[in-house]
């Protein structure tokens, strides 16, 4: 098929964008997929180039963070009120109005991509390779938001009633998408929003704050606060006048919230131990370098991330697959995103207890394919390890780690591997290497995730393709998928018209 004859939204103009041209604003109508800027454009990598050459010294966001940093309780409650007052009035704009001022946000956004860019690599080490298509994500969730939200309001029979603040708890290792896609779509349904950036990521989270400011979102509408002590951090959970939490984040924090308050009306995200299965019957060489990424990307620091492999039959007994895998792995330069080269940043922190377990130690009958190696002094820079004779029950097959470690499983038969699979508590993505059109519609009806992925990496899910959120404890609370068509519904209530 030519590229015309696509259907609408399929973004055809993904990767083929000079980043150096002043950008058009988005349409105020529809939607399409914000493209990426493609590295194959001269002008988009002296673009990059730029951006990299001010990360090591980065300070952005630094002001607006120190500026609104909370440090008592009283503070905290004035501000959470503030947020409450302000939210009738930012509901009472109507859906239309809020809309456009949402495809504003999503247009200085762009205009801010460089920003964005350079304060993640800075705070986060996220290569541009990663931060780049991250900036993308949080510009689609913008102009995707904004014409659902539009949705709300033209439902017959029903009133949709927003929420009147709703708290943000993001996580570090996608520091402006999951903050924007959250507050986003708070703000898209009529709900005023607390944010509060996670401490690692607090400058990236920042910024994208002030982007949404900027674009008109009122300043109690959107409230960031950045709180460290335990007590505070409950204190803005347990408030009175919070309805909704939004959490992406780890299980057990999901758990911990609710102990501060068991009826905690949250919409979580949760933890992932993802897997892929590579069949005979797959291209071995993509299946191979989707692998690689899936699992390295980010240094593996993705609820998404691919964390095993299983292989089937032949491809279990031959080295062909390994072989190719580990020449893929091989050959991703490991650096600070500073480094030109670096493909696999650093870890957020120091790899410390399960992670740094799971980098040094093997279980029983366990061996390094590749085993991962410390490049530099504080146990930040990983050369990323595989581990095979991963066993069923073992330690590695149920725990998320969260770095830049990938074990192997084998199986005799597809069903084998999806039990294998399914066994795993968690529910999140899911990846299947094979062109046999019936192992495929098998794995599509057994599997137990709740993002499917076929002959494609298990990580980068593109708004409105691909709406993200996860089964059994990859997913806490009544949350539906972020991206797709329903995630505003979570932030408010429905009565019938009539009443
Ligand atoms: N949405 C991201 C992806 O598809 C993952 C988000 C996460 O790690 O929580 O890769």
């Amino acid at each position: 098929a030519s590229l015309a004859d696509m259907p609408e939204g399929v973004p055809a103009s993904h990767r083929v964008q000079d980043r150096t041209a002043v950008p058009e604003p988005a349409p105020r109508e529809g939607f399409r997929n914000t493209p990426d800027s493609d590295p194959a454009i001269a002008a988009n990598r002296a673009w990059a180039a730029e951006i990299v050459a001010r990360m090591a010294t980065s300070r952005r966001g630094a002001e607006t963070i120190a500026a609104h940093t909370v440090s008592d309780e009283a503070v905290l409650d004035q501000r959470i009120r503030a947020a409450a007052a302000a939210a009738a009035a930012w509901r009472d704009l109507g859906a239309d109005t809020r809309a456009e001022i949402l495809h504003r946000a999503g247009d200085v956004l762009e205009a801010r991509r460089a920003e964005l860019v350079e304060v993640m690599g800075a705070e986060c080490g996220k290569v541009v390779e990663q931060s780049d298509p991250e900036v993308s994500e949080a510009i689609d969730f913008a102009h995707y938001y904004a014409e659902q939200a539009r949705h709300l309001d033209r439902v017959d029979g029903a009133r949709f009633t927003p929420v009147g603040v709703t708290v943000v708890t993001p996580p570090w290792n996608f520091p402006v998408a999951i903050p924007a896609g959250s507050t986003l779509a708070a703000l898209a349904a009529g709900s005023a929003v607390v944010i509060k950036p996670a401490a690692l990521a607090e400058r990236s989270g920042a910024v994208m704050v002030e982007a949404l400011w900027e674009a008109g979102v009122p300043r109690d509408v959107l409230t960031l606060v950045q709180v460290s002590e335990n007590d505070l951090g409950r204190q803005l959970l347990t408030h009175p006048a919070v309805e909704r939490v939004v959490l992406t984040g780890a299980y057990e924090t999901a758990e911990l919230f609710r102990s501060f308050r068991p009826d905690l009306p949250l919409l979580a995200e949760t933890s992932g131990k993802n897997a892929v299965i590579v069949t005979p019957s797959a291209d071995l060489d993509l299946a191979a370098k989707d692998v690689a990424l899936s699992a390295f990307g980010h240094a593996g620091q993705k609820c998404s991330a691919a964390s095993l492999v299983v292989l089937v039959g032949s491809v279990a007994t031959s080295r062909r697959f390994r072989d190719q895998l580990v020449d893929a792995v091989t050959s991703l330069e490991v650096g600070m995103p500073w480094d030109d080269a670096a493909r696999v940043g650093p870890l957020i922190e120091p790899a410390q207890g399960k992670l740094l377990r799971a980098l040094t130690t093997l279980e029983p009958g366990q061996r390094w394919v590749v085993e991962p190696r410390r490049l530099d002094e504080d146990g930040r820079l990983w050369r990323p390890g595989i581990r095979e004779g991963v066993q069923p029950g073992s330690e590695f097959h149920r725990t998320e780690y969260f770095g830049p470690v990938l074990g192997i499983m084998t199986a005799e038969t597809l069903d084998e591997a999806i039990e294998i699979v399914n066994a795993i508590e968690y529910g999140l993505t899911s990846g299947l290497h094979a062109l046999d059109e019936a192992e495929i519609q098998r794995w599509l009806s057994r599997i137990e995730a709740g993002n499917v992925y076929v002959n494609r990496g298990t990580t980068g899910a593109i708004v409105q393709r691909q709406p993200f959120g996860g089964w059994k404890k990859s997913a806490v609370g009544a949350g539906t998928k972020a991206g797709g068509p329903h995630y505003l519904f979570g932030f408010g209530t429905w009565t019938d018209a009539e009443s």
